[in-house]
């Protein structure tokens, strides 16, 4: 495998919200000769990059089509994508030769597929390296190439810097978590511990401006307490705390509900692999599960839960009505 910093060619699979983000920093960011082989089952996503940047982009029609690249990056939305994406048979990234190439899969999948499709490069690559590579900042993050990565590698692996390199073009924390799925490991514990204090700060809130006390009190309360966090500090659930917390601009821009319920359940299910206690797990899980499917909440930011769980939005309304 080359070690070289340059990624003279590349190939990015899957443009999405996150994907193509991302993809457009490198764009931007990789030497002028440097091309990128993009491919997304949405050919219109394929297009419109390919639109944006003629002279460097250039269409796959599979991912197999851009698997014959020396990197390649995939940004999909669950463990079957990921699967299918690299295990199948016709189109896959695996049905043509990987030897020596760095792959890296930067979705939010379980663990359990992420090591599958490891151990499958293994056994038929061997000079192939696969990393699972999560991605935490949301699409904010990816447009403003400050996401961070956890990397599925120990600090003395051999690729570390390449990864490191070509991951500082899209993000700006790159923590390698120790080993393969490691990153996915700690992305998940992660967002579990994220997606339950949204509820417990929803909940807690609630109970105080219920009992009577303006909302930013409480807010400096938690952040002066042994309750500080950074929900409640930068992405506090009740709207109009903080200015650029996704509620005040009515949950439109941040991490979708569907999004969390999918991650809280990923973590759940590796806590039960693993023997670990769970108990706020299933709560979490049937809270979000729920605010998924109610019309009020689907497609906004997670912390609408706090909307999902009755909260008052209008209180600064109604604090101003009173004159207070
Ligand atoms: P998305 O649904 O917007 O994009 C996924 C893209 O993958 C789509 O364009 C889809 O057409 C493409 N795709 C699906 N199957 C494919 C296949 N077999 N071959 C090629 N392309 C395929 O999802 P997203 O928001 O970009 O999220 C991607 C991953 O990143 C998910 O695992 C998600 O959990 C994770 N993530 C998302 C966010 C966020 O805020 N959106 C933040 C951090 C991590």
């Amino acid at each position: 495998m080359s070690n070289s910093l340059e990624f003279k060619t590349l190939g990015f699979i899957g443009l999405g919200a996150m994907g193509k983000p991302m993809l457009v920093h490198l764009a931007n960011k990789l030497p002028p000769e440097s091309r990128i082989f993009v491919f997304d089952v949405v050919e219109q996503s394929v297009d419109e990059v390919y639109a944006q940047f003629p002279n460097r982009v250039v269409k796959g029609k599979s991912a197999r089509d851009v698997a014959e690249q020396d990197t390649i990056i995939t940004m999909v939305p669950e463990g079957s994508h990921v699967r299918s994406v690299y295990l199948d048979p016709e189109n896959g990234v695996c049905s043509t030769d990987i030897s020596n190439k760095l792959l890296i899969d930067c979705s939010t999948i379980d663990t359990a597929t992420s090591l599958a499709v490891k151990d499958h490069i293994k056994e038929n690559f061997p000079s192939a390296s696969f990393y699972d590579s999560p991605v935490s900042g949301g699409v904010v993050g990816a447009i403003k190439g400050t996401i961070a990565f956890f990397l599925g590698c120990a600090e003395t692996d051999p690729n570390l810097k390449r990864l490191t390199h070509l991951a500082s073009m899209m993000g700006k924390q790159i923590i390698p978590c120790g080993g393969p799925s490691l990153g996915l490991a700690a992305k998940l514990s992660n967002n579990y511990l994220s997606g339950v204090i949204a509820i417990a700060c929803s909940e807690a809130f609630d109970m105080g401006m219920r009992s009577g006390l303006d909302p930013r009190t409480l807010a400096k309360v938690y952040a002066a307490g042994t309750a500080q966090n950074t929900i409640a500090d930068k992405f506090c659930p009740v709207p109009h705390v903080y200015a650029e917390a996704p509620s005040t601009g009515g949950y439109k821009q941040g991490f979708k509900v569907q999004l969390m319920k999918k991650d809280i359940g990923l973590a759940v299910e590796m806590a039960k692999r693993v023997g670990s206690q769970n108990v706020l797990g299933e709560v979490g899980l049937a809270t979000y599960d729920a605010a998924s499917k109610d019309a009020r909440c689907r497609d906004l930011d997670s912390r609408v839960v706090y909307r999902y769980l009755g909260g008052n939005e209008e209180w600064m309304s109604e604090s101003t009505k009173n004159g207070e």
